[in-house]
């Protein structure tokens, strides 16, 4: 279960589609940083996301988004990889080129919980603890799984404290509670469409954005 010995700080991984980046990514972000002792967050834009049905908006829109949103802010960055690859954005994928960039460095995927929730049907998802630790973060009105393969998961493989996660480069389940910010993307859209202002819900740079492009209109 343990991976090789790690040489320097945990890296986060916060993949999303990010239509559009709100302030429930970004402050989960920022505590699970805080939390975990993360040496940085990269933020991972998806750019064709493997389980959804309708089709995110255009690809450049979200992440210049992404970009204003994580701007200068210490120790977040933006990872464009997913862009550069054809074909659906596997996180196996996203994860085995990152692994092969740090060398024996931890990488800690970071989900909200009902990402966690779905992660059986993730493309090749079990061979992501050979690659990654896995740190969940609750959202509101989600229970953490007792049994099926999650449950067994969290049996073998859940961490009490942060420190395995510092200690081995992959392979271990974190789960932590951050502040609820109960903001859905998917709501966020909706209220756009009926012509509602998303201030507050965003950063100003993300809703300036929206606003001049009227991509949710
Ligand atoms: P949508 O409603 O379009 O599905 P989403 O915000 O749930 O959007 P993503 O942008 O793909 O979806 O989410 C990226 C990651 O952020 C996922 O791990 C998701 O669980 C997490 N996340 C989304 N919203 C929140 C929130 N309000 N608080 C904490 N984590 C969140």
């Amino acid at each position: 279960m343990a991976g090789a010995t790690a040489t320097s700080g945990p890296i986060g991984i916060f993949g999303g589609t990010f239509d559009p980046i709100h302030f429930g990514h970004l402050r989960t972000a920022l505590e699970l940083r805080e939390i975990l002792g993360l040496a940085e967050v990269r933020f991972i834009p998806c750019r064709v996301p493997p389980h959804r049905d309708a089709l995110p908006s255009a690809g450049a829109l979200r992440l210049d988004m992404v970009r204003a949103a994580v701007g200068e802010e210490d120790g977040f960055s933006v990872d464009e990889r997913e862009f550069e690859r054809p074909g659906p954005s596997y996180s196996i994928d996203t994860l085995t080129s990152l692994r092969a960039e740090v060398g024996p460095r931890p990488l800690c995927l970071l989900l909200g919980m009902d990402a966690f929730l779905g992660l059986p049907t993730w493309h090749r998802w079990t061979e992501l603890l050979d690659v990654a630790h896995v740190v969940v973060a609750h959202r509101p009105g989600w229970v953490m799984p007792a049994d099926g393969p999650l449950g067994k998961l969290l049996a073998q493989r859940r961490a009490d404290t942060p420190k395995p996660l510092h200690e081995d480069t992959h392979g271990r389940v974190f789960v932590t509670a951050v502040t609820q910010l109960e903001i859905s993307a998917t709501d966020l859209r909706g209220a756009l469409a009926r012509g509602n202002d998303p201030r507050y819900l965003v950063p100003d740079v993300v809703r300036e954005i929206i606003m001049r492009s009227g991509c949710y209109r």
